[in-house]
């Protein structure tokens, strides 16, 4: 039977063996775009080079990416929703289109020296065409020339079989997503009548059009082509489970659950969803610690201490205090998890103490908080948004907390009116900016990646100016303007910023070719470049990808930036700022 581990290692070997080139798993923080706070797809970091960016890896790529939904944690506690996943997927960017893609697929998925998924156990979706786009034949011809019968295919709309853009224009297309039956007896039918016997684990994404200012649909002169295979639900398929937690994935943490507790995780559909909700939301949460995620009121920190708070909430429901659950919970998710992302098991001690500190700060109140609740429910039966809003101020009450809670109670309890009223009262500028990946490519824009350029080129007139004792510590770039923190323990004098500045646009003037290089660490540094030589995701097969800028600047980087510095124009630093200790933060923007 194939573990997880097994079928990540084949995906890669298979598209290996068609040309594809392997490239690192991203954080699950997306580097330099603030407009979503997770990856949340495969394609996410590739965006800039689905829109014509050459990538320094070639036309064909094939990854592993860990990804976190939030969009999904309603979901969570079902048989195929999780917060974090992994996606498998391959790219051809401007190279293969359908008809490799979908052959590659269905070879994947079915031969025996592959996955040896029978096809019948298969069905598969369509674009059916609208009054604006054709039904998209050319993959409906492709799955049945590979043998597929036509009941095992439905041709769905906009809303099921179609992509894209990601902003108001761009490259946009079908897609053909491929389920698989989780259903009791005999597959039957399809996806067509949205049934959930049909466990979707695949999808191909074409993009086949380019979406202009009036609406219309230009045919690109190349298709790409994005997919996204799930890796947990993969294994549900392959491993013939009912659901992802009796994964190999899950059950250790599961074990433990009931170890823990004395109760059995069978006993009661109440039981088995608290156990999973933990078991989901502290694999999250370590995640997120490893790829520097805090606990905080805004961004990522908030999405992570309301993970953390909602477990807290459930593991106490069953009897179980932080103290005696986070480190043999994290134990267990590091072991499932180790092969595929190994800083995992180097950051244990610090995901034990981050999550411990966190979950202890929340314990402190949620008993008072609980107390709370039980009064306002005796005396109202009902929980308004402003009593919501109440148990969040004083006791840190997630909103989801107290959904949960009043459900429990027996109360339907409206959600979206319930959320509404919630954020009435809540301080807006808090939430932080959780939007949909449809900002992402919108800022992707070239303003963006010219300051991606820029912080380059401002990195390395640091470390001239102040020293080689400059490192980068965090940098956050939107259209606007570009945020770099770096170490350096006292306030930059007025001289030295003009300096830097100067220097910079010196640089830019310079018109620097931008080219990228994959170099071993060795030659890197021989090179003389800059930057997380120690990021074992910056590497693939032993080479690391270095930006260079002339002779000027070199960095570990994964991109995009612009071609010439020279198109940057100029800069200007804006503030300069203590950020933290020991860490200072410029702001600069073009001009
Ligand atoms: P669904 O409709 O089931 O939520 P989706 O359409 O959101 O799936 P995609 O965005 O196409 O899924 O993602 C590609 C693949 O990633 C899916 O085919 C699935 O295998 C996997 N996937 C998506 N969301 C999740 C999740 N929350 N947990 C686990 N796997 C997921
Ligand atoms: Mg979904």
């Amino acid at each position: 039977m194939l573990s997880a581990n097994e079928l990540r290692k084949k995906y890669l070997a298979f598209f290996l063996s068609k040309g594809h080139a392997e490239i690192p798993s991203a954080s699950v923080v997306p580097e330099n775009d603030p407009t979503v706070l997770f990856t949340t797809a495969g394609m996410h970091p590739l965006v800039p080079y689905l829109l014509g960016e050459p990538h320094p890896m070639g036309k064909r790529l094939v990854d592993f990416q860990r990804c976190i939904r939030t969009g999904d944690i309603d979901d969570v506690g079902d048989d195929t929703h999780l917060t974090f996943f992994t996606m498998l997927g391959n790219w051809s960017l401007g190279d293969y289109f359908k008809k490799e893609s979908i052959e590659w697929s269905f070879e994947f998925l079915t031969r025996a020296d592959w996955l040896n998924i029978p096809l019948e156990q298969l069905s598969f979706t369509v674009f059916e065409g609208d009054e604006n786009t054709p039904f998209d034949q050319e993959s409906y011809d492709h799955w049945i020339r590979l043998g597929v019968s036509p009941e095992r295919i439905a041709k769905l709309g906009k809303e099921d079989n179609w992509w894209g853009p990601a902003g108001k224009t761009g490259p946009c297309g079908p897609d053909t997503e491929i389920f698989y039956w989780v259903g009791k007896g005999e597959p039957q039918g399809n996806k067509g009548s949205h049934s959930k016997d049909w466990m979707e684990i695949w999808n191909n994404v074409f993009m086949q059009f380019s979406k202009q200012e009036d609406g219309s649909l230009k045919p690109l002169e190349k298709g790409s082509v994005d997919t996204g295979m799930g890796l947990e639900r993969t294994i549900v398929a392959l491993q013939h489970r009912n659901n992802v937690y009796e994964t190999e994935l899950f059950t250790g943490i599961l074990k433990q659950l009931e170890e823990l507790s004395g109760f059995e995780y069978a006993v009661s559909d109440e039981m088995k969803k608290s156990m999973r909700i933990i078991a989901d939301h502290l694999r999250a949460a370590s995640i997120m610690f490893m790829d520097g995620v805090e606990p905080s009121n805004k961004d990522q920190g908030y999405i992570l201490r309301r993970l953390i708070r909602r477990a807290i909430r459930h593991a106490k429901k069953i009897g179980i205090d932080a103290q005696r659950l986070v480190s043999p919970i994290v134990d267990e998710v590091v072991s499932s998890l180790n092969e595929a992302y190994p800083i995992l098991a180097e950051k244990k001690d610090k995901i034990v103490s981050g999550l411990l500190a966190e979950a202890q700060k929340f314990e402190k109140t949620l008993a008072q908080g609980l107390r709370e609740f039980s009064k306002l429910w005796e005396k109202n039966k009902t929980i308004s948004g402003e009593d919501a809003f109440n148990l969040y101020q004083s006791y840190g009450f997630p909103l989801e907390v107290t959904h949960e809670l009043a459900h429990e109670q027996g109360l339907e309890v409206d959600r979206s009116a319930f959320e509404a009223e919630f954020k009435k009262h809540q301080d807006l500028s808090r939430q932080g900016a959780e939007k949909k990946f449809a900002g992402g490519l919108a800022d992707h824009s070239v303003k963006t990646t010219k300051l991606h350029t820029a912080t380059h080129l401002l990195h390395q007139a640091l470390r001239e100016v102040l020293g080689p004792h400059v490192e980068q510590k965090g940098s956050n770039i939107t259209a606007e303007r570009l945020r770099f923190d770096f170490s350096h323990g006292e306030k930059m004098t007025p001289e030295q910023i003009k300096k830097v500045e100067d220097i910079v646009n010196e640089q830019i003037k310079l018109d620097h070719k931008v080219y990228a290089e994959q170099l071993t660490v060795e030659e890197a540094k021989a090179r003389g470049a800059i930057g997380l030589f120690e990021d074992k995701y910056a590497q693939i097969g032993g080479k690391i990808n270095v930006y260079f800028m002339g002779d000027y600047s070199k960095e570990i980087c994964g991109g995009p930036h612009v071609q010439h510095t020279g198109e940057l124009g100029g800069i200007k630093i804006a503030k300069e700022e203590a950020s933290s200790a020991g860490v200072r933060r410029i702001k600069a923007i073009l001009g």
